[in-house]
């Protein structure tokens, strides 16, 4: 037997197996957005392909090669989400959010897609953590930005990770800072690649950001827009920056960091992971103040950043960090005949509607195996019932960590089992000396 598809390149599957990893990161990033006031906003997957070519321009990496479009029944074409922004900035003008008072601080969690070359770290399909905040243009919301970043990575326990930071100003201090860059590279034309040649007359910072050997090679002597900034745009800088030393985070001023987008201004930074190799950012991000004009709303000044969550959940990995015990089941019903496995469906329902987890034999096996499906999985409890159990209206409840059988009427089952659950809960403390996940347990089946 042969299965008729494989998933396209550059795509992952999430298995059951693993997907605890997701849960962890998922959880921490909302927990973090909300700590900062940040609210969940959900938009399409795909919008208009004109939103995205307006927002990230015709010389991004994003436009010239890396969308996917699709046409659909007239002359529309869509493209799937390649990144969050431009979406939400859309949704806030279309929906009047902008005109509710600023700031608006929103957050998502979101598959993206791009038609980037798969490899690690690197897929045609990712997922993102963003956020975007509207309205303030000062350096304190460009430091609240940054240090959700930063909680979401120490959250997940990431220490080998560096804070770049810079400032790529305003269209004022880029207008010589152009000029200055155009004259570099054009000295040095022969050894560009061709992307580049095209991008030096239209837009000759993105020269920095090029990924081929020899460009990058040659980018590193260019001049640095810190040379070039106005007062304003240093002045901000120099805010950011003191603002994030009274916090006493450490930073690199990295003048190389200029970011893929068009519609950036004054402050760009990175989280770039040392534990990850060559796609080592895992989370971008800054300023970007010319986007909501660009879109067709007032002149509004906004920030924001995209945080990889494959990277994250892989730095996490191969650094050994904790993620959330996959949950199991509290108890599995193991039903002897047919007889009992009706009973056992309704005491498991009945362990249910307590609000605890609980599975019985849907397959209808013998003992042996359902006893191994029942260590597989995890089970905290077992209980089997037979024709002897159904007769006396009575079984043992197992605890399978001790060993140890309580005996239950079934009239009784709930009760007895309620009190068994907690007790090992708490008795998991001591185990585990891990209280937090005891109360999370316990709220849990309260809910
Ligand atoms: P890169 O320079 O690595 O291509 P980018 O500048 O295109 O990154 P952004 O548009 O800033 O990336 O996206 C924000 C974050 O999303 C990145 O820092 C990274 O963690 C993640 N990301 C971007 N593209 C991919 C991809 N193809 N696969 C997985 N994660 C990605
Ligand atoms: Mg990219």
């Amino acid at each position: 037997m042969a299965i008729i598809a494989q998933k396209p390149k550059g795509t992952l599957d999430l298995l059951p197996a693993s997907i605890h990893k997701w849960h962890t990161v998922e959880q921490i990033v909302k927990d973090c957005a909300q700590q900062f006031g940040f609210k969940e906003i959900r938009t399409p997957m795909f919008e208009d392909t004109s939103l995205y070519v307006r927002s990230a321009g015709d010389t991004s990496d994003v436009v010239t090669k890396e969308m996917y479009t699709v046409s659909s029944a007239g002359d529309a074409t869509f493209t799937l989400r390649p990144e969050g922004t431009a979406g939400v900035v859309r949704a806030m003008l279309e929906n009047g959010v902008m005109n509710e008072g600023f700031p608006q601080k929103v957050y998502y969690v979101i598959p993206c897609f791009r038609h980037d070359k798969p490899q690690a770290g690197r897929y045609r399909q990712f997922h993102q953590f963003g956020v975007e905040m509207f309205g303030s243009a000062s350096p304190f919301a460009d430091a609240d930005i940054i240090m959700l970043a930063k909680s979401v990575l120490d959250g997940c326990g990431l220490e080998n990770i560096e804070l770049n930071l810079n400032s790529i100003g305003c269209a004022e201090c880029r207008k010589e800072y152009h000029k200055a860059l155009k004259e570099y590279f054009t000295a040095r034309k022969d050894e560009l690649c061709q992307t580049c040649l095209e991008r030096l007359d239209k837009n000759p910072m993105r020269l920095l950001d090029c990924k081929s050997p020899i460009c990058s090679a040659i980018a590193k002597d260019a001049p640095v827009i810190l040379d070039y900034l106005c007062d304003d745009c240093r002045a901000h800088f120099e805010m950011l920056k003191s603002i994030l030393d009274s916090y006493g985070v450490s930073y690199k001023v990295n003048p190389k960091i200029v970011r893929g987008l068009d519609y950036y201004t004054r402050t760009v930074f990175e989280f770039i992971s040392n534990d990850l190799g060559a796609q080592g950012t895992v989370c971008g991000g800054g300023r970007y103040d010319g986007l909501v004009k660009e879109l067709g709303g007032q002149p509004t000044p906004a920030l924001g950043f995209g945080m990889g969550l494959e990277r994250l959940i892989m730095t996490m990995e191969n650094t050994g960090k904790d993620f959330l015990d996959p949950k199991t089941p509290d108890i599995y019903f193991a039903p002897m005949g047919q007889k009992a496995q009706m009973r056992s469906a309704q005491l498991c329902m009945e362990i249910r509607d307590e609000g605890y987890s609980a599975e019985f034999d849907v397959i209808g096996r013998g003992l042996k195996p359902q006893m191994r499906y029942a260590d597989k999985i995890g089970a905290k409890f077992v209980c089997v019932l037979g024709d002897n159990e159904l007769e006396t209206s009575s079984a043992k409840i197992k605890n399978m960590r001790t060993g140890k059988e309580t005996p239950t009427s079934l009239e009784d089952f709930k009760n007895t089992f309620s009190t068994l659950i907690i007790e090992e809960l708490f008795a998991l403390e001591d185990v585990n000396g891990d209280l937090e996940s005891i109360l999370n347990g316990l709220i849990d089946s309260e809910e």
